[in-house]
C-alpha cells in the first residue's frame, strides 16, 4: 500500500468499496471541496464557466470520432434495454463538442471556456495505489473553443498560468513537463506533476534553465565521454555483429558496442488477395542505453517489440517479411549531429552474416531493401545534457531525475474533434464555415487529494497544507469539565481570528484520553493543534502546536486571538 492509501484509510477520510473504487468520508470530502474551490476561483479568474455533463453517454459521437473502437478495454461499455450502445464517460471531448456544435454558430459567440468537475470511469486492469489509480475518479475537465489557432494559443497560455497558480496554492512541490512540441511554434502540451517518490512517472529536469520533460519523451544530449557500460557491452547474438558488419555505425574513437532490440512492424496490405506484409525493425543503441519504444514508434510507426528471436518469429507469423529497417541511435555517435538516412541495396550481397540472418528469419531472396535511419531512440539517463542549454549555449548541463505523479495535462486539440462532430462557425466577414480550434485541460481531483498526502506526510500522519486542510485547527481537551468549558470559548475566539466558516473543530470525545486525541490530530494532519489539558489547569495557558514545523507555543488566553489573526491565509 502506498502511504496516501494507508493514511487516508487510517485517518478515516475514505473507505474502499471494491477494487479501485472508494467512498470519500466527510473529512476527505472537505478536502476535495477545498481543492475544487481553489480550482473554481482560478478558472473563474480567466473567464471559465462551470457546467455539468452526463456520465452515461450514447455511443454515436464516439463512433464518429473513432474512439468507440480505438479506446479498447479500458472503456466501460454497456447496453440499454433496447440494445443501444452506451458508455460510462472516461472523458468528455465528444459530449462537449457536440453540445457546442448545436449551440454556437458565429464568431460573435466565441471564445468559450467551459469546465466541469465530474466522475470519470476507466476499467483499469490493475487498479492500485488507492486514489492514485482507480476505476472511478473525480476530474476537473476544461474545454476551450476559439476562432483561430492564434487565439487558441493565447487561451492555452492563460490556462497554463492558471494551472501554475492553482498548484502554488496547494503548497506542495510540483513540476511542469513539456509533453510534446507543436509545429506552430511553442510547446502546447504540458503535464503537471506532484513530485513524489511513489510516482509512476520519471521527470528529467535542468537546474540551469528549468527544462523539464517526462522520461518517456525526454530528449537528452549524450555526453561525449561514454560510460563503461556503453563500451564494455558484448553480445554474442548474431544481430549486433551483423549490424556492426554493415558499417552503418559511425566509427567513433570510443568503439561503442552496439546493443540491438528487435521488433516487427505490420503493414496494412491494400491488396486483399495478397498476404499481409511486415518489416523487421532493429534498433541499435550503445550498451548502456535502453530503447524508448514511444520514440521509435513515433519515428516509423507502430512496432511490436520482441525480447528474443523466437518472439520475432511469432510476431512475423505468416506475414511476408519484405523490409528491414535499422534505427541507429544517437548514443552510438555521441557529439555528432544527426546523420542522413540511407538505403542499402542488399541484392547479391555475399555477406555471410546476412545469409545467416536470412536463414534465421526465413527471409525470402526477394528482399533487397534495407533502410537505415539515424536519430534519438533511447531512454534518457540522469546526467544527460539539457537540450535547451545545448542549443542556446552549446554547453552540456547535466539533468536530474525525479519521480512524480501526473495530476494534470493540457492539450491543444486543434480541429481533431470539432471537424468530425461539426462544431463549426461562420468566420467574420465571410459566409465560410470554419471548425473551431479546441483545447482540453484536465486535473485529477481525487488523484490530487492522494498526491498532496504523498508529498506532505511523516511517520505520525498527514500534514495538510493550510489551503486544503479539512479544518485548519483542532482543539483537543482532557475530560475535565473546566477544560471543556474553556475549549468552547476558545473555539469562538479562533473561529473569529481565522475568519473562515468552520475552520476549527473541537475533539471533545469522552471515551478517549487527551494523549490519544493528540495522536489522532497528528494522523489527520490539522495544521494547528490547540491543547487544553493539565498545563491549562495549572497555569491557565493553552499550548499551540504547528503540525508542519513541530513548533510549540504556550499562550495566555488574551493572546490567542492575535496569534491566529496573524496566521490567516
Ligand atoms: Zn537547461
Amino acid at each position: 500500500m502506498v502511504p496516501s492509501q494507508q493514511l487516508l484509510l487510517r485517518a478515516g477520510m475514505m473507505r474502499q468499496s471494491s477494487s479501485g473504487i472508494y467512498s470519500i468520508l466527510p473529512f476527505g470530502q472537505r478536502v476535495l471541496d477545498k481543492i475544487e474551490n481553489i480550482i473554481d476561483e482560478e478558472l473563474e479568474n480567466i473567464g471559465c464557466q462551470k457546467l455539468s455533463l452526463p456520465n452515461l453517454l450514447p455511443s454515436e459521437n464516439w463512433k464518429k470520432t473513432g474512439r468507440w473502437e480505438s479506446t479498447g478495454q479500458e472503456m466501460f461499455k454497456l447496453k440499454d434495454r433496447k440494445g443501444a450502445d452506451f458508455l460510462l464517460a472516461p472523458t468528455h471531448e465528444e459530449e462537449i463538442t457536440s453540445l457546442i456544435a448545436k449551440e454556437i454558430q458565429s464568431y460573435r459567440q466565441l471564445p468559450i471556456r467551459v469546465y466541469q468537475v465530474g466522475r470519470k470511469f476507466r476499467d483499469e486492469l490493475r487498479a492500485r495505489s488507492g486514489l492514485l489509480r482507480g476505476k472511478e475518479f473525480l476530474m476537473k475537465d476544461l474545454y476551450t473553443f476559439d476562432v483561430s489557432e492564434e487565439e487558441a494559443l493565447k487561451t492555452y497560455d492563460d490556462v497554463v498560468l492558471a494551472y501554475r497558480r492553482i498548484m502554488k496554492r496547494f503548497g506542495i512541490p510540483y513540476a511542469v513537463a513539456e509533453a510534446d512540441t507543436g509545429n506552430i511554434g511553442g510547446t502546447h502540451s504540458h503535464e503537471f506533476h506532484v513530485l513524489s517518490k511513489v510516482g509512476e512517472d520519471s521527470l528529467l529536469s535542468c537546474a540551469s534553465c528549468g527544462y523539464t520533460s517526462n522520461e518517456e519523451r525526454a530528449i537528452g544530449i549524450i555526453p561525449n565521454i561514454p560510460t563503461k557500460a556503453a563500451t564494455k557491452f558484448h553480445c554474442s547474438d548474431i544481430v549486433p555483429k551483423w549490424v556492426e558488419s554493415l558499417d552503418i555505425i559511425p566509427r567513433s574513437t570510443f568503439k561503442l558496442r552496439p546493443k540491438v532490440q528487435l521488433g516487427v512492424m505490420k503493414m496494412e496490405s491494400q491488396d486483399e488477395t495478397k498476404a499481409s506484409s511486415c518489416a523487421l525493425v532493429a534498433v541499435a543503441t550503445a550498451g548502456d542505453r535502453s530503447v524508448n519504444e514511444i520514440k521509435v514508434s513515433k519515428a516509423i510507426g507502430k512496432i511490436e517489440f520482441a525480447s528474443s528471436i523466437d518472439d520475432v518469429r511469432t510476431l512475423i507469423a505468416n506475414d511476408s517479411l519484405d523490409k528491414i529497417t535499422v534505427c541507429i541511435d544517437q548514443s552510438l555517435y555521441p557529439g555528432q549531429s544527426s546523420l542522413r538516412a540511407k538505403d542499402l541495396d542488399m541484392k547479391g550481397l555475399k555477406d555471410p552474416m546476412f545469409e545467416e540472418l536470412k536463414s534465421i528469419f526465413s527471409i525470402e531472396n526477394s528482399i533487397c531493401n534495407l533502410h537505415v535511419i539515424y536519430g534519438d531512440y533511447h531512454n534518457c539517463l540522469p546526467e544527460d545534457g539539457c537540450p535547451h542549454c545545448f542549443n542556446n549555449k552549446g554547453t552540456i548541463e547535466p539533468m536530474k531525475m525525479t519521480r512524480a505523479i501526473e495530476i494534470g495535462h493540457t492539450f491543444m486539440l486543434g480541429t481533431k474533434y470539432s471537424q468530425p462532430l461539426g462544431a463549426m462557425f461562420v468566420l467574420e466577414g465571410t459566409q465560410n464555415l470554419e471548425p473551431m480550434q479546441m483545447g482540453c485541460y484536465g486535473l485529477g481531483i481525487t488523484r490530487l487529494l492522494a498526491s498532496i498526502v504523498e508529498a506532505s506526510h511523516d511517520q505520525k500522519g498527514i500534514i495538510w497544507p493550510e489551503s486544503v486542510a479539512p479544518f485548519r485547527a483542532v482543539i483537543v481537551t482532557s475530560e475535565d469539565e473546566r477544560c471543556i468549558t474553556a475549549a468552547e470559548s476558545i473555539y469562538d475566539i479562533v473561529q473569529k481570528a481565522l475568519k473562515t466558516k468552520s475552520g476549527v473543530i473541537i475533539d471533545d470525545r469522552l471515551d478517549v484520553t487527551l494523549g490519544f486525541k493528540m495522536k489522532d490530530a497528528e494522523l489527520i494532519g490539522y495544521p494547528w493543534m490547540i491543547i487544553i489539558g493539565k498545563g491549562f489547569l495549572r497555569t491557565g495557558n493553552v499550548e499551540v502546536q504547528h503540525r508542519k514545523t513541530g513548533e510549540k507555543w504556550s499562550l495566555e488566553r488574551p493572546k490567542i486571538l492575535s496569534f491566529f489573526e496573524e496566521r490567516q491565509l
